[in-house]
């Protein structure tokens, strides 16, 4: 079959191009209903790419241009190979891995997929992944009844961990983050303090707020070793340090209160949790959103039919009140 699918041709440089996708006996045809642009996905746009081989198993193939990517999306199962068991046309599916989703139709085998809830709106299913990525660092997180949280990145899923915060029960939820829009839009959801870093240092900031202890839980969300070194800092003496970006590249930080100030740090990665875990995880993560206790759709800023992918993913890189754009075939 004929599709159009975005295809990355060197740095900063994407476009839709046509091609043609054989369905084998284990795949799974899906027609796209929409796609999420990443903070992984920016990443590859600029060029940075996270090394594979190795333990690595997040990148299937070696990096190489032409690239044809999207991890996020959801959509309508319309064919499925003699081998597949789990699904069937009409299903409802959210993408679970690199199946290159900027296209209107991709393809994934049983184990790429996770089922979309019943009930569940379809541009929610579409960012099933996403979501359910962010709950489950919320959920896993430790954060308890009366705690002094922070949010160390207010994107998308700091929005989310953030929300979790309030309604797991903490006394007060701050979140950091160098651009006002975000501070605004996740004060607006509930967030007790933005503290906007480049104008605010905010380690005494958050040292301030919780009478020079430091913070019971802090959630690393910004993906930078400036952000893993604050976290490091704001947290307190037998405190917990939540990890959830995914940094591709070498950083640099002082790790001695791991040890000194005996720190739990909690790596909290749903993605790579593995397979099996993962379809235990993922109903239990999108529950809270189905139930509408998380708000998503505020975090939607910006939509782009799929043939704007160029246009999609500057304002994904560069529009600092970008929170999430989605593509629509
Ligand atoms: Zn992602």
């Amino acid at each position: 079959m004929i599709v159009k699918s975005g295809c990355l041709t060197g740095v900063r440089k994407i476009e839709i191009r046509q091609r043609e996708l054989f369905l084998s006996d284990d795949e799974i045809l899906v027609k796209t209903h929409a796609a999420g642009i990443c903070g992984q996905d920016k990443n590859l746009y600029n060029g940075i790419i996270p090394p594979s081989g190795g333990l690595n198993t997040e990148m299937k193939r070696t990096f190489d241009y032409p690239y044809f990517y999207g991890h996020e999306a959801g959509g309508i199962v319309v064919e499925a190979g003699k081998n597949v068991r789990k699904y069937k046309p009409g299903d409802k599916v959210i993408a679970f891995a690199w199946v290159e989703t900027y296209s209107d139709y991709f393809k994934a085998t049983e184990d790429e997929l996770e089922p979309a809830p019943e009930g569940l709106n379809m541009d929610l299913v579409s960012l099933g992944e996403p979501i359910g990525c962010a709950l489950f660092s919320g959920l896993c997180s430790k954060i308890q009844l009366g705690d002094s949280v922070a949010v160390i990145g207010m994107g998308f899923a700091g929005q989310i961990i953030a929300q979790v915060a309030c309604k797991k029960g903490a006394h007060q939820v701050i979140g950091v983050d160098v651009v006002e829009r975000k501070l605004e839009l996740a004060r607006s959801l509930g967030l007790s303090h933005g503290i906007n870093s480049s104008e605010t240092d905010p380690l005494t900031a958050i040292l301030d707020l919780t009478n020079g202890r430091g913070a019971d839980v802090v959630v690393e969300v910004a993906g930078t070793g400036e952000a893993l070194q604050l976290c490091n800092d704001a947290v307190k003496h037998n405190g917990v340090l939540v990890f959830y970006s995914w940094i591709t590249q070498n950083i640099h930080i002082n790790i001695s209160r791991w040890h000194n100030n005996s720190l739990e740090v909690v790596n909290t990665g749903l993605v790579h949790h593995g397979v099996d875990q993962r379809h235990i995880w993922v109903p239990q993560a999108l529950r809270p959103v189905l139930q509408g206790q998380i708000e998503i759709e505020p975090l939607i800023t910006h939509s782009y039919s799929l043939d704007d992918i160029g246009q999609a993913m500057e304002t994904a890189d560069r529009d600092p009140s970008a929170v999430k754009v989605l593509l629509r075939p």
